[in-house]
């Protein structure tokens, strides 16, 4: 007689997946705690060592700048662009709530520091060669001077591990926060072995809520001119603003801005808001479609160098490991 066969469904009961699918999230690899920093190595490991992706050349997209000005939110457009890479429209639909990295309204303390999104995104550039995209999104603060070297810590190693970083400002370029970019990248710039003359690679200020459409325009081209005229050096100028756009320039091999428009009084300050389409303001919505790929199309991407090397996912980790060592006191 034929052997009974068990019902239908309990055969699975106790049998567990070869290989749990990890749902992908944010991974807090650096953090501040009492001003020490911490390297989660283990946490990265996993990130960085997936046999898919550990020995391909790495691109980090970076975005760092102080708390509540929309950093996580931009970065879950960036999230939505790889994943939609090959559809006709990557933006998503009008009633499709926004995910990916937390964000909120709000003034609430978030824990300075890096975070990384796990799932590592394989790319296919023009020329042929298959590089691994890691998105990268920092948190810090600007408010005090304890904060302020913080944060310098933070930024410092998100631009030293990172081919573009976007520093994210809210409504202009303030003197301040050339000053806040100088100390950052002169904490990088001291702390890397080789001081070539361009330790770092690509920088593009991102400014929020840009009010002043009619002399600059939205986008990369307003951006640029505003930028230029931002960084400029005049004679006439205190040696002390001089010094500050010099150093600029002279960090970063290629240096952008782009000028977002206010995203809308939903955006802003509903905190029923939750990110989907519907609430968000036309020109927004327009200059974020040209912004973000701008930054992660296949022919945009740029690999991460150091000391005029590509970097693998594997080296990344390497490196990772042996900056923190250097603010670790
Ligand atoms: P983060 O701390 O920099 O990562 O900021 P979040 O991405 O968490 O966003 C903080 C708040 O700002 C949220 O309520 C967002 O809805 C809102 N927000 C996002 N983008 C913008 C923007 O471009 N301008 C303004 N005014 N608010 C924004
Ligand atoms: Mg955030």
């Amino acid at each position: 007689s034929p052997t009974p066969q068990p019902k239908e469904g309990s055969q699975e009961k106790d049998v567990k997946p070869v290989e749990e699918k990890k749902v992908a999230g944010p991974i807090q690899i650096v953090q501040a705690n009492e001003h020490n920093f911490e390297l989660n190595a283990t946490a990265l490991e996993e990130v960085l060592l997936q046999k898919h992706v550990k020995d391909l050349n790495v691109v980090v997209v970076s975005v760092a700048g102080a708390f509540r000005k929309g950093k996580s939110f931009l970065l879950d457009f960036m999230l939505r662009y790889m994943h939609n890479r090959d559809k006709d429209s990557w933006i998503g639909g009008n009633d499709e709530p926004l995910t990916g990295f937390t964000w909120r309204g709000g003034c609430e303390r978030e824990t300075t520091g890096i975070q990384v999104w796990s799932e590592v995104f394989v790319v296919e550039k023009p020329d042929g060669d298959k590089v691994a995209v890691l998105l990268v999104d920092t948190q810090g603060a600007f408010d005090s001077q304890s904060t302020i070297k913080d944060s310098a810590t933070v930024f410092a190693l998100s631009t030293m591990t990172s081919s573009v970083q976007v520093y994210n400002l809210s409504s202009n370029i303030q003197e301040d926060d050339l000053q806040h970019l100088q100390l950052f990248t002169e904490y990088g710039r001291l702390a890397m072995e080789e001081v070539s003359e361009k330790p770092f690679q690509s920088l593009m200020f991102l400014i929020r809520d840009w009010c002043f459409p009619y002399e600059f325009c939205y986008g990369m081209k307003g951006g640029n001119e505003f930028l230029d005229k931002r960084l400029q050096v005049k004679h006439n100028q205190h040696e002390e603003l001089q010094n500050v756009r010099n150093h600029i320039q002279h960090c970063f091999s290629n240096i952008n801005c782009f000028l977002l428009p206010h995203p809308g009084l939903k955006v802003a300050t509903n905190p029923k808001f939750d990110g989907r389409l519907r609430d968000i303001d036309e020109d927004f919505k327009k200059e974020l479609a040209q912004l973000v790929p701008l930054l992660l199309a296949p022919s945009q991407l740029v690999e991460k160098e150091i000391g005029g090397n590509k970097v693998t996912c594997k080296d990344l980790l390497e490196y990772f490991k042996a900056y923190i060592k250097i603010y670790q006191g």
